[in-house]
């Protein structure tokens, strides 16, 4: 818990809103047949809205973070109302309660 000067509604709404954008990287990023060794950069899902970190994942590596978590955020960032499920050296994810 660190202070926030983010009003709830909008702490709450940001990693949604950065997972849908996310999304739309990745399938752009697949229509492009990026390469499986390339980094895409993701935005980091957390809810600081002035956050600008960006985490480097393949397509593999997206793919397989997305479908153990609700939200992937760059290591030490934090996600309001969510609990951690796996820590990675690329990415932390968090679950929603
Ligand atoms: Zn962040």
């Amino acid at each position: 818990m660190g202070p926030s000067p983010v009003p709830q509604e909008s702490a709450a709404a940001r990693p949604t809103v950065v997972r849908a954008r996310n999304e739309r990287i990745a399938s752009s990023a697949r229509r492009h047949r990026f390469d499986r060794d390339a980094r895409v950069p993701f935005l980091c899902e957390c809810s600081d809205d002035r956050c600008g970190e960006l985490l480097r994942l393949t397509l593999e590596e997206y793919a397989v973070a997305r479908d153990g978590a609700d939200h992937l955020v760059a290591p030490g960032h934090q996600v309001d109302g969510a609990r951690i499920v796996r820590v990675k050296e690329s990415c932390w994810m968090y679950r929603a309660r």
